[in-house]
């Protein structure tokens, strides 16, 4: 660790003799929706579909696209380990509804894999869309409790970069997400905490939060089905496959020398949007998710 960081929080366990608690969130039936239907996600995964969209991201780019409700998204990494932070908003919501990466972490796990879902935001708390395919899901946990697929952190952005370097780059995953929106009339504050896919990450001996060099290799992928209409975001984040992360798009140290040039570690990623060339046989029985309907009296 750094000389110069401060952290509150100690390594060393203390006994306070309490009973080991269970996971604050759990199904209360056995039709509860926090239990996967894995029979019909494996059925959508296996069944036969075609491409209707593809995109190459390039390095330090973000790139938006419209997928329908029953279709398959695709997102890998064809030249090698690069992160990827994505958002997602339901189509018509005029970017009201969108992921909520902290209520997913409470009901799921602190990084997702397959079968999860990322859920929406209130008012809405639906699942948005499941994860059905991920060619990383036996990487973790490493030597250092490092995960794939993070919900812990968030994007790297131009004000905290600013904050702690000093400089003014244009190209985090924040600018990158907001720019790729706009094209759907999506703001700078519809950008929201982040997926950071393909992302190792963990929290150390002292609570904070860690990122390892991205493990994916060339051809890997994560694959999820759209619960409901959905505009999507990438960025390929800047920093690339983070094994030579700093701040600042070219890294400086405390002194303010250059110490990294993060570009020779970025790589860019694909998105493919497939449809089920069956639909309604391979969706027969699905519904698309609706609301939560609470009363909405809220005590007033
Ligand atoms: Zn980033």
């Amino acid at each position: 660790m750094s000389s110069l960081t401060f952290v509150s929080q100690k390594a060393s366990k203390k006994n306070h003799n309490y009973p080991k608690p269970i996971p604050a969130y759990f199904p209360t039936s056995k039709d509860s929706i926090l239990i996967p239907k894995f029979e019909f996600y494996d059925l959508v995964k296996e069944s036969p579909r075609h491409l209707v969209a593809s995109h190459h991201v390039p390095i330090r780019s973000g790139k938006a696209w419209k997928a329908k409700k029953g279709s398959i998204v695709r997102i890998s990494t064809p030249e090698g380990p690069q992160v990827c932070d994505f958002n997602c908003w339901s189509a018509d919501s005029d970017f009201k509804e969108h992921m909520w990466a902290s209520r997913t972490r409470q009901l799921h796990s602190a990084h997702v894999s397959v079968y999860d879902k990322l859920w929406s935001n209130l008012p809405y708390l639906r699942p948005m869309l499941t994860i059905i395919d991920d060619s990383l899901a036996d990487y973790g946990p490493d030597e250092h409790n490092g995960r794939v697929h993070d919900l812990l952190g968030t994007r790297c952005d131009p004000y905290v970069d600013k904050l702690l370097s000093g400089q003014d780059n244009d190209f985090h995953c924040h600018s990158n997400l907001y720019r790729a929106i706009r094209e759907y009339g999506g703001e700078e504050e519809n950008i929201h905490d982040v997926l950071n896919i393909f992302q190792l990450t963990g929290l150390n001996e002292y609570d904070q939060y860690f990122m390892e060099t991205c493990p994916a290799k060339s051809g890997d992928y994560f694959e999820f089905f759209c619960e409901i209409d959905l505009i999507c975001a990438i960025s390929a984040c800047p920093g690339g496959d983070l094994s030579n992360w700093g701040w600042g798009e070219g890294a400086s140290d405390e002194n303010n020398q250059n110490v990294s040039d993060m570009t020779g570690v970025c790589r860019p990623l694909q998105v493919e949007v497939f449809e089920l060339d069956d639909p309604l046989a391979v969706l027969a029985g699905w519904e698309s998710p609706s609301p939560v309907k609470y009363n909405g009296n809220h005590g007033i």
